[in-house]
Formats: structure tokens, sequence, C-alpha cells
């Protein structure tokens, strides 16, 4: 690489020397202990900030910001490689502590800033000072028994509800206590306003059948004012990082008190494995909040991309991309998953945004999570969002350099544009509506090969998530004309083709009861970030509608329809090539989809025309999948002629 190219009019600020060899040669700290340390004896602290004169840990009685309750300030030792340490005798739990960094030289007009750890585990309200925990007591009841749930699966059996947090137990109506927090996670036996059978929270999840529950952002995010009370706080979804090894305050009960967000995290996670769910967080490293940031301001610019005029290099759209391919970044970044990993048990990362992330850092942290559990699984927005910085010298982990990464699986979005229309046209209609241009690249997401792909693994299918307007209100904003019926019928039309190509599905929690984002003047929301909970929350009282209910059975048989045929769940390059195959139509609105595996034929027709689809020779088959309705066991012997219905999926099997 090189380093030179991009940083030229860049002298003499230090992120000239950041970019010389010379730099990293001098200053890579490979050692595990940044941060601190804990023991009863001793609490140990380790700071990299190799242009700092002087380094000052500030003890504090509090987590509190706001509280003057500083018990002493320490002067920290010059180490190795650009460390600072300092052994501070004695039992310290629980108390909190910030670094004073000073420098000779003046970044963003200051020289000196205070600042929290950034290998913090966790953090005092608002994230601004860092706790000494003893983190083997935050663990919950044999923890040590703990297990992965899906282990036996490959990716191809997985399927994942991508779902915030909060989202799940905001309403009054989803029955839960811990409105909001991670504990809501762990509520059983919850009902429509704790009347009835319909089930909310957790228990609908498990009804649903799903493997993964993926979480937005659970690290401590900078946006959602911790001190207020529940019922004040903003909403946000936490793409806004603030401290990447500590868990977000306002999901726990208690943000004042950094043990306990630990131990409710861990409780929940335990709670989920021990009913069979595996959980991925969804971890933001490619940019940050905002260049306070406290990594930033030990090694000030260190942490960012430049650009050859200087400026903040900017592919994420957030001001400041992350320098991924810089040594002590990535180490960060591949320190920081690990942790999470090891410490709490996670299952899977999704990583945002991953194309402005160098491969060479993705494929360290495939190697350090191997070491914890291989089968930890790892995905991401593989978006080419190249830059004149990352362009000539860095190779980023974007879908076109998936072949350069081990296990590592990519957002299909040529599978979700070409169901519904582009996320980036409200009014472009997908093939579900009609638009047959979108027929032959559906047929090769279908088969499990977008044109970047070369095994149903490396895919994750979807159709909508958090970002972008939901399904059923994109579905309307493309045809404003359109009958809740019909709408009803391309909704299903959408998610059967989610659940029925080969890769790894991914739904969007509460598109499973046709999830709609609408504002108080009954317009749809596209970027719902800071919508309050009547827009964000999971409406379950919709289930006592019967339409609603309906479709809800439809995804739910679906879900058991792909655990049952491992036909829908083909994992490898050479079997999909044998075994799936397209038949002509005649008809671009039409795809007639067979797979033939071991003796038996699965045959699917996604129907997206007005009009009804001929099938004949079916004798023998049994139909799985007809108009609304899903039966995993079979609703019928087929007859030997079928019309497919018009907006309508068609299974048989024999
Ligand atoms: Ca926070």
């Amino acid at each position: 690489m090189n380093l030179k190219k991009y940083t030229r009019n860049f002298n003499p600020d230090w992120n000239y020397q950041y970019s010389e060899k010379e730099f990293e040669d001098k200053y890579t700290y490979n050692g595990t202990d940044l941060g601190c340390t804990y023991s009863e004896l001793n609490s140990q602290f380790k700071l990299w900030s190799p242009f700092a004169k002087e380094v000052i840990i500030n003890l504090y009685e509090s987590g509190d910001y706001k509280k003057d309750d500083l018990i002493e300030s320490f002067n920290m030792n010059r180490g190795a490689y650009g460390t600072w340490y300092l052994d501070l005798s004695g039992d310290k739990k629980n108390l909190y502590y910030t670094y004073t960094v000073k420098f000779d030289r003046k970044y963003d007009g200051i020289y000196d800033a205070e600042i929290c750890d950034p290998y913090a585990r966790t953090c005092g309200v608002n994230g601004i000072r860092a706790m000494i925990t003893d983190l083997k007591s935050t663990n919950p009841e044999n923890w040590d028994k703990d297990s992965y749930p899906n282990d036996n699966l490959n990716p191809a059996d997985y399927i994942i509800y991508e779902l915030h947090t909060r989202d799940l137990s905001s309403l009054d109506c989803s029955g839960i206590k811990n409105k909001g927090k991670f504990l809501g996670l762990t509520e059983k036996n919850t009902t429509v306003y704790n009347k009835g059978i319909i089930k909310t929270g957790i228990d609908h999840i498990l009804d649903l059948g799903v493997t993964h529950i993926h979480l937005l952002p659970i690290y401590d995010y900078a946006t959602i004012d911790e001190s207020k009370e529940y019922n004040s706080r903003e909403y946000n979804w936490g793409y806004d990082p603030l401290n990447y090894n500590a868990l977000e305050g306002s999901y726990s009960t208690n943000p004042n008190d950094g043990n306990i967000r630990i131990k409710e995290f861990k409780n929940t996670v335990k709670f989920l494995h021990d009913n069979g769910i595996s959980v991925i967080m969804d971890v933001v490293y490619n940019h940050t909040y905002n260049e306070e940031f406290c990594f930033n301001r030990a090694v000030p610019g260190y942490f960012y991309r430049i650009d050859s005029d200087g400026n903040k290099s900017d592919g994420s759209r957030c001001g400041n991309d992350t320098a991924s391919e810089r040594s002590m970044v990535s180490k960060f970044i591949a320190d920081s998953v690990e942790y999470w990993a090891k410490e709490y048990h996670i299952d899977g990362f999704r990583f945002d945004l991953v194309g402005l992330i160098d491969v060479d850092t993705i494929n360290e942290i495939r190697k350090r999570v191997d070491k914890i559990n291989p089968k930890i699984f790892l995905y991401g927005e593989g978006w080419d969002l190249e830059t004149e910085t990352t362009k000539e010298d860095i190779k980023l982990a974007k879908q076109g350099n998936i072949d350069l990464l081990d296990r590592f699986a990519m957002f299909n979005d040529d599978l979700r544009d070409s169901i519904k229309g582009s996320v980036f046209d409200e009014e472009e209609k997908g093939f579900i509506s009609g638009n047959v241009k979108f027929a032959n690249n559906l047929k090769k997401s279908i088969s499990g090969f977008p044109k970047w792909s070369s095994s149903p693994v490396d895919v994750i299918n979807y159709t909508s998530c958090h970002d972008n307007y939901t399904l059923f209100d994109k579905i309307r904003l493309c045809n404003p004309n359109i009958s809740m019926d019909d709408a009803i019928k391309e909704n299903l039309l959408a998610i059967s083709i989610v659940m029925l190509s080969q890769g790894v599905p991914l739904l969007h929690a509460g598109e499973e009861i046709l999830r709609t984002k609408t504002d108080s003047d009954g317009s749809y929301v596209s970027d719902s970030v800071r919508s309050d909970d009547s827009v964000n929350g999971i409406d379950y009282s919709k289930l006592e509608d019967e339409k609603y209910m309906e479709v809800y059975n439809y995804y739910k048989g679906l879900v058991k329809l792909r655990k049952k045929y491992n036909m829908f769940r083909i994992d490898n390059k050479t079997d999909a090539e044998k075994c799936i195959s397209f038949k002509e139509t005649g008809n671009d609105g039409v795809i007639e989809y067979h797979i033939n595996k071991n003796g038996h034929e699965v045959i699917t027709i996604f129907n997206a025309t007005e009009n009804d689809y001929e099938l004949t020779d079916l004798n023998g088959y049994i139909v799985l999948a007809e108009d609304k309705s899903v039966n995993e066991n079979g609703i019928r012997k087929s007859d030997r002629v079928e019309n497919v219905k018009p907006k309508s999926t068609f299974v048989v099997y024999r």
C-alpha cells in the first residue's frame, strides 16, 4: 500500500506521520491489555497515545459526569509502542475513570482532552466516564454452561429476524413490563394488552419460528440522553457509535450503574440461547458519532481516512470514514468483535457499511472469532462505497471482493430491489407489482447467485429491513390505488420469494404483521431513525384482525416449509448448479423454479401477473402453498392440471 499517496498536501500535520510505514513500525502495539484489567489486588490501565506529552488518569466516585466527585488523579507512565500505563493497587471495583491526554500541538483548537477509555467495558450515564468492572461478577447463573443453540445448522438453515430492542416492547399493546429494555426480550407469556391469546414479544418471535435475532445497535451510542426518563427519551436506531465495547445505557433498567446493563444483557443472551435463539449484533465500525470519539482524541486524526486535499473521506455519508487499514484501528475493531463474542457469547455480527472496511481487517476478525466458535456468523452491507482515498490502495470488503473473504455473507440488494423496486425510487415497481424487467435478475438471486456471489451461503436474502420504507408501505407507495387485498397478495408474493430463494433469509421485525411506519399526517416514513414509538413500535394488536392473522400464518407457514425441505437450503455452488433450473414460461411475469434433489422435486411458481398460469402433468404431487395458504405437510393432493392464481405463489412437491 502506498500510504503517502492520499496524504499529500497534508504535511506537516500528524496525519502525514500516521501514513508513513515508519510510524506503523514504531508504534504498532500488539498487546492484549489495552483498557483496564481488573483484579481485587489491582487495576491495570493502558492507553495507546503515541504523541501525547502527558496522560493522566482521573478516578471518580460515580459515573455521572455532572457530579464533581473526583477522587484522585494519577500520572500515567510512558510505555512501549506509544502506550501509557499505570497499575493502581487495591480493589478499585465499581469506581469510574477518564483519561486526560495532553499534547503540545492543538487539534480542533484544543491541546488537552478528558476522554473515556476507547476500551471501556462499561460506562456511567451517557458514556462519558468508563467504569472499572469485575466482569466475572456480571455473569448470570450457569453462564459457563451457556451454549450456542444453532451450532448444528448451516447458514442456509438460519432464519434471521432483524429487530430494534425498543420496538419489540414500546407499545402498550405488547403487554411487556420492561418497555424498551433488554429485559423486555425475556418476558414470556405476554399477550396483546395481556388479555386473550395473541402472543407478543419473545413469545411471538418463538411462535414465528426464526432461529436468529439480529439486534440493531446495542453498543453505547450517542444520540439518546440516557439521563432522561424512558418516556421522554428520544428514539434512535443507534448508528452513532460512542463507546464500541460498552453497552447502550438506555436499554438497561438503570443507566447510572455500569454493571446493570452488562448483567441484564448477559441475562438476555442466556435467556435467548436457552430458548433456541441465536443472537446477532449489529456493529458499526465504519464511522463514529463524531470526531470527539475518545480513540481519535487520544491519537488526534488517526482514526479517519483523509483524502488528498486533507478532507475527511466520506463514503459513509457520516463525515468521518474509519481508517480500518491503519494497524491500530484494525486491531481496535478486531479486539472489539472478539471481546463481544467471548464475553457475551454473541453468535454473529452484522457489519454496517462493511464496504468501507478493508478485507484484511475482516479476515483478521474471522480468524479471531474462529478460535471462539467457527460457527459465528459474519455478514454485512457490502455496498461499493469507494472514495478517492480508498480506490487505489485499499481492498475493501465490498460485494465485488467477496471472494477475498472467508465465510462472510453480504446483503442481497439485487433480490430486495428486484422484488419491490429500487429503494432509491419510491415510485418504481418491482416484480411483484408486475415490473417484469426484473425477472432475469430475480432468477439469479433465487438460485443463490446474484452477480457477485459464488455460493448461496454468501447471500443474505431480504426485501425489507429498518432502512427505507417497510415492504407493505413500499407496495402501496408505488401503486397508490391498490386495494388492501391486492397489496396483501403482493406482500405474500414478496416474502415467499425471500423465503424460498437459496441463501440466508432475513426478515424485518413486524413485516409478518404488515408493518407500516406512518406519521400522524398519514404519510409513510422512509427513515424512521428519529421517529417516535407510535411510528416504530411493533403493533401486535393488528393480529386481532383476521386479515393480519392470515398474513402472519403465511409467514409462519413459510418458515416451517423452509425448515422442512432442505431443497430450499442448498449450501454450495455444485449442488445449486446441479439441482436448480427455471422453465421457460412464455411470460416474464411468471417464474417457474424447479429444484430436483435426491429423487425429490419441488416446483415453485411465482405468478406476478393478473392472470392464471397453467401448470400441467402434476400427477402424484402434493400442494404445499397456494393462494394465501402454506402447509409444510401438504394442503392437498394436486390435480393433473393446476391454475396458479394471479399475484400468488404456488408450491408442489413429490
Ligand atoms: Ca448511549
